[in-house]
C-alpha cells in the first residue's frame, strides 16, 4: 500500500542525505539512488566506482529546466523521473516537487532545498553553462586467470582449458605490476576479480595473492576490491570463511534450477552441477556468512526458467545479476535465444523482482552491461581493464584470452591495452546510441558483441531493441524500490 507523500515531513535526496525541508508549503520529494552501483557484482569488466565525481550545482547560476526529462507515472503521488545524464540513476518526485520543477521553465536561481536536489538529478541545469563532462572510472579493474583448469564443462565458456594454472611468481609479478601501473596512471582504486576455468580449484594461490594485493594496496594508498568469479562446485567450507574474514567477495554462476542448469553447466563427465551449486551456496556459503552474487547467462536453452532462478535467489536474499550470452569466437553453435523469448524472459524475471522488491540496489543487475550511474563506455575492455592471462600474457578482454597484446607482464600494461584492435569507444561515438534516452545507463552495450554481429565498433549493440524494451521496466523498479525504502510502499 503506498502511503501519502503530504506525510511526509523530509526531503529525501541523492547520497543519502537527508535534508530537513524548512518550506511551510507542502514538502516537495525526490527520492534518489543513493547507493551507487550496489551489491551487485558483475564478471566483465564494468567500473565499479564513479569517483571524481563533483557537485553539478552552482550556486552562483540560474537554472533552467533540463531537456529530454523522462517521466512515467509510478503510484499515487509520485512518478519517476529520468535524466540520461542523472548521476545517479533515475529518481522519484512527488506531485509537490513536479510542480517545482515545472516552474524551471522560467529560469531562476536555486532557493529552495528541493531545487539543489532536482539540479544535483540534472533535471534543472545552469543557464548558457556547459554540462560537466561525465566522470572517468578511476578504478583499474583486473582480471587474474589463476588457472585454465576447469571440472565443468559448460555450454557457453570460452576458456581453451587445459591443465595449466598460474604459478605463484607469475601471479606476485602480475599483482607488483598492477599496482604501480594503477598509481602511474592516477587511479584511486583496484579491483581484482580472481578467474579461470575454476578459480577455486587453485585456492591456495587466491589466498597468496589476495593478501599481498592488500599490502601492496595499502602501501600504495589504492583503494582494493577483490571477488573470486566461481561455478560454485569447489568451495569448501574453510574456503568460504577464509573469504569472507578478508573481505573478498564471491559471485557464483546458476543458470537455471535443476535441469536446466544441469544443461548448460554440467561435469566434463556429463553429470549436472545444479545440486553441488545449489548445496554449496546453502550448506557452506550462507553459514559462514558470505552472500554470493548469483551470477544468471540467458541464453536460448534457459530464457525460460531465469524467473525462476532469480526466485531462488531473492528468496534467499542473494543479489543478482542477469548477463546476456554472447557467442565466443569460432564456437560451433550459437546459443543467444531470440529477442521475444530474452525479453519475455526477462519481464518474467522482472516480475519477481516486483514481487520481492529488495530495499538494496538491484538496477545494475537487472540488464546486461547496464549501470543505475551514467557512464559512457559499458565496460572498461580497451580502457581501463586488465586481462592477465595464467601464462603471465596480457589480454583486453577475458573473451581474448588467446589474443593477448603482450607475451609479458613488463612496462606500461594499461598504454598496451589501449593501443590494442579492441576499440570501445563511448556511447556518444555510436551511430543511434548518442541520442538514445538510456545512452549513460546502457553505454551500447559490448563491443565486443557489437563487432562480432556487426563487423564496426560504432554501431548500436545487437541487443538494442531488447533493451529499449527492457528499460522502462527496469526503471520503474527502481522507482518502486526507491518507494519502498523510503518507507512510502508497504
Ligand atoms: S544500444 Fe540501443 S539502448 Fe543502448 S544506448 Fe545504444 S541505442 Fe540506446
Ligand atoms: S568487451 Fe564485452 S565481454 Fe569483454 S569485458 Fe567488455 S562487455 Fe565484457
Amino acid at each position: 500500500m503506498l502511503q501519502p507523500s503530504h506525510e511526509i515531513p523530509l526531503l529525501f535526496a541523492a547520497r543519502q542525505r537527508v535534508l530537513e525541508d524548512d518550506c511551510a508549503c507542502a514538502p516537495a520529494t525526490m527520492l534518489s539512488v543513493s547507493e551507487a552501483s550496489g551489491l551487485s557484482e558483475q564478471d566483465c569488466a564494468c567500473p565499479t566506482s564513479l569517483g571524481r565525481r563533483v557537485s553539478a550545482v552552482q550556486a552562483d547560476a540560474r537554472y533552467r529546466q533540463a531537456e529530454e526529462v523522462w517521466s512515467q507515472n509510478l503510484a499515487g503521488d509520485f512518478r519517476l523521473v529520468f535524466h540520461p545524464r542523472a548521476p545517479q540513476g533515475p529518481c522519484v518526485l512527488n506531485t509537490a516537487a513536479w510542480k517545482r520543477w515545472q516552474d524551471f521553465q522560467i529560469p531562476q536561481p536555486l532557493s529552495q532545498p528541493i531545487d539543489h536536489q532536482l539540479a544535483e538529478q540534472r533535471l534543472l541545469l545552469p543557464l548558457d553553462r556547459p554540462a560537466p563532462s561525465v566522470p572517468q572510472p578511476d578504478t583499474l579493474m583486473v582480471w587474474l586467470h589463476v588457472t585454465n583448469q576447469c571440472n565443468l564443462r559448460c555450454a557457453y565458456c570460452y576458456v581453451n582449458k587445459n591443465a595449466a594454472s598460474m604459478s605463484q611468481e607469475i601471479g606476485e609479478q602480475a599483482i607488483r605490476r598492477v599496482m604501480e601501473n594503477a598509481v602511474e596512471h592516477h587511479f584511486v582504486a583496484v579491483k581484482l576479480k580472481y578467474a579461470g576455468g575454476e578459480p577455486s580449484l587453485n585456492f591456495p594461490l587466491i589466498r597468496h595473492l589476495a593478501i599481498q594485493a592488500q599490502r601492496e594496496a595499502e602501501a600504495h594508498h589504492l583503494r582494493l576490491e577483490q571477488v573470486v568469479l566461481s561455478n560454485g562446485t569447489h568451495l569448501r567450507p574453510e574456503d568460504a570463511k577464509w573469504l569472507h574474514h578478508h573481505g573478498v567477495r564471491l559471485m557464483i554462476s546458476l543458470d537455471g534450477i535443476g535441469e536446466i542448469h544441469d544443461r548448460l553447466r554440467p561435469y566434463l563427465g556429463g553429470k549436472g552441477s545444479f545440486a553441488t551449486v545449489s548445496n554449496t551456496i546453502e550448506k557452506i556459503l550462507l553459514p559462514s556468512g558470505l552472500i554470493p552474487t548469483i551470477s544468471i547467462t540467458v541464453t536460448r536453452y534457459n530464457a525460460h526458467g531465469i524467473a525462476e532462478a532469480v526466485r531462488w535467489a531473492l528468496e534467499r536474499n542473494l543479489p543478482v545479476s542477469l548477463n546476456f550470452y554472447r557467442q565466443p569466437f569460432g564456437a560451433p553453435e550459437d546459443l543467444a535465444a531470440e529477442e521475444q523469448m530474452i525479453i519475455q524472459g526477462m519481464l518474467a524475471a522482472y516480475r519477481v523482482f516486483e514481487e520481492f522488491l529488495p530495499t538494496y540496489p538491484f538496477l545494475s543487475g537487472l540488464l546486461d552491461r547496464a549501470q543505475a550511474t551514467e557512464h559512457q563506455h559499458p565496460c572498461a575492455a580497451g580502457i581501463s581493464y586488465l586481462v592477465i592471462t595464467h601464462e603471465g600474457k596480457l589480454a583486453q578482454c577475458q573473451m581474448l584470452l588467446d589474443r593477448p597484446v603482450s607475451d609479458h607482464l613488463q612496462g606500461d600494461l594499461i598504454l598496451k591495452v589501449r593501443n590494442g584492435p579492441l576499440r570501445n569507444l563511448s556511447v556518444d561515438q555510436k551511430e543511434q546510441c548518442h541520442t538514445c534516452t538510456y545512452r549513460y545507463f546502457c553505454a551500447g552495450g559490448c563491443p565486443l558483441e557489437t563487432f562480432r554481429t556487426k563487423g564496426k565498433w560504432n554501431a548500436p549493440s545487437p541487443n538494442c531493441r531488447i533493451y529499449q524494451a527492457l528499460f522502462p521496466e527496469a526503471l520503474r523498479l527502481e522507482g518502486l524500490r526507491l518507494l519502498k525504502l523510503h518507507g512510502l510502499l508497504n
